[in-house]
């Protein structure tokens, strides 16, 4: 029975439990199952995913309605590093302010961050901006759809410039995402990290011989499909995988040995001290991290020299008479290559003493809830939820008797 809208929709809300049954059930109505995979039955292994994607995969995903290069292009990115259901109201949100490619290049990189805030992985919208800026510049404002010229623009890789060509109706190219990578890794039982490079090249070739000459995109998003929802990291769901019974990984019962783990070097430390200037109307001062480099371009509490007094620095930097306020907890944020452990010192601004900081392109003052919908580092939000959380700081516009005082001064800043 072909599947309807309806039931496509039904099955991408169903849960691992229900989808396992559900694939269980195909399975006993006689679903394909591999032989041993040998070269002369690669083509079974794409067979195989082609018609499972079309059974169980996604085919409802705001993107998956258009050739369009240029929202291909933006899924693509957004998915990197990002699991689908995050990634649904960022996309919508985006291509509803930036519809076209000449749309996002004409807007200015504020405006782009500030969609992506949440997103994280910044530098994508950057190197997204960038490349729009390029696409207009050198490809008349067509976004192009062979992978040669994708690879030209900034945060584009092989496997993200294979998988817009070929969503948008080029010959299929292979893909070697994340999840494609941990599936191969398993099924062909590969050892080795796949970050090394002699494991990467051994699975870009297998990726290129399993490819079919037909429905590559149906292929390639079942690859997809499969990697995010069965065999997922942790836990694959192996007895509901159209794989299981050729899945070297299975078979040894080594799901878990299958991608080799990378050994990792211990993360290094670091830390810094952040000022969080709060007025008695609730707002904090801001300051833009520069352009490039770590939050490059994002609204960030300032930072404090390592060794002064963090009243004095107030007073100093910004003219800003403070009082000290209540011990905040340190937080710790992970990046890739490091451990950042952040030292929040509140201090609460006296309008009437300070001089007005005004609003820059540089400096700004944004309540707690601006603060979660502005360009902020994922860092700088995890230190907003703390402070929602704080009696002191959940104090907000009309609760105290000075604010009409204090709006008129910060009517200034
Ligand atoms: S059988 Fe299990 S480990 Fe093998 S590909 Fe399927 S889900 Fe992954």
């Amino acid at each position: 029975m072909p599947f309807t809208r309806h039931r496509r929709r039904a099955h991408l809300l169903r849960g691992p439990q229900e989808l396992l049954a559900h694939s269980a059930a195909s399975a006993k109505r006689g679903e394909r199952s591999l032989a041993k995979l040998e070269p002369r039955n690669l083509k079974h292994f794409a067979d195989t995913i082609i018609q499972w994607q079309k059974q169980h995969g996604r085919h409802d995903l705001p993107w998956q309605q258009t050739r369009d290069p240029y929202t291909r292009w933006v899924s693509e990115v957004m998915l990197q590093q990002t699991q689908v259901a995050h990634v649904i109201p960022y996309y919508l949100r985006f291509m509803a302010l930036f519809p076209t490619v000449t749309a996002l290049a004409d807007a200015p990189i504020e405006e782009v961050l500030k969609v992506w805030a949440g997103l994280g992985y910044y530098a994508r919208a950057r190197h997204l901006y960038r490349a729009a800026q390029w696409v207009c510049l050198h490809h008349q404002g067509v976004v192009p759809t062979d992978p040669a010229l994708l690879l030209q623009l900034p945060g584009i890789g092989r496997s993200t410039a294979a998988a817009i060509a070929t969503f948008c109706g080029e010959p299929p190219h292979a893909i070697l995402d994340g999840n494609v990578k941990r599936l191969l890794s398993r099924v062909f039982a590969i050892a080795g990290s796949p970050s090394s490079s002699a494991v990467q090249r051994q699975l870009w070739e297998l990726a290129e011989s399993l490819l079919p000459i037909q429905q590559g995109a149906a292929y390639i998003q079942g690859l997809m499909d499969l990697g995010a929802t069965l065999c997922t990291a942790r836990r694959p769901l192996c007895n509901a995988c159209p794989l299981q019974r050729t899945c070297q990984a299975n078979q040894l019962g080594q799901q878990a040995h299958f991608p080799t783990a990378r050994s990792r070097p211990k993360l290094a430390q670091k830390f810094t001290r952040m000022l969080l200037l709060q007025t008695p109307e609730g707002k904090f001062l801001v300051e833009k991290r520069p352009s490039s480099g770590l939050w490059g371009g994002l609204w960030c509490f300032p930072q404090l020299d390592p060794v002064q007094d963090p009243v004095q620095q107030s007073q100093e930097k910004w003219g800003l008479f403070t009082r000290r306020g209540d011990q905040l907890a340190t937080l710790r944020h992970t990046f890739t290559h490091f451990h950042l452990d952040i030292e929040p010192h509140l201090l609460h601004v006296d309008l009437v003493r300070s001089a007005p900081v005004p609003c820059t392109d540089a400096f700004n003052w944004f309540t707690l809830q601006q603060l979660q919908s502005e360009a902020t580092p994922v860092a700088v939000r995890k230190l907003v939820r703390q402070l929602q959380k704080h009696p002191a700081c959940a104090l907000s516009s009309g609760e105290s008797p000075m604010n009409s005082t204090f709006s008129l001064s910060l009517g200034n800043l």
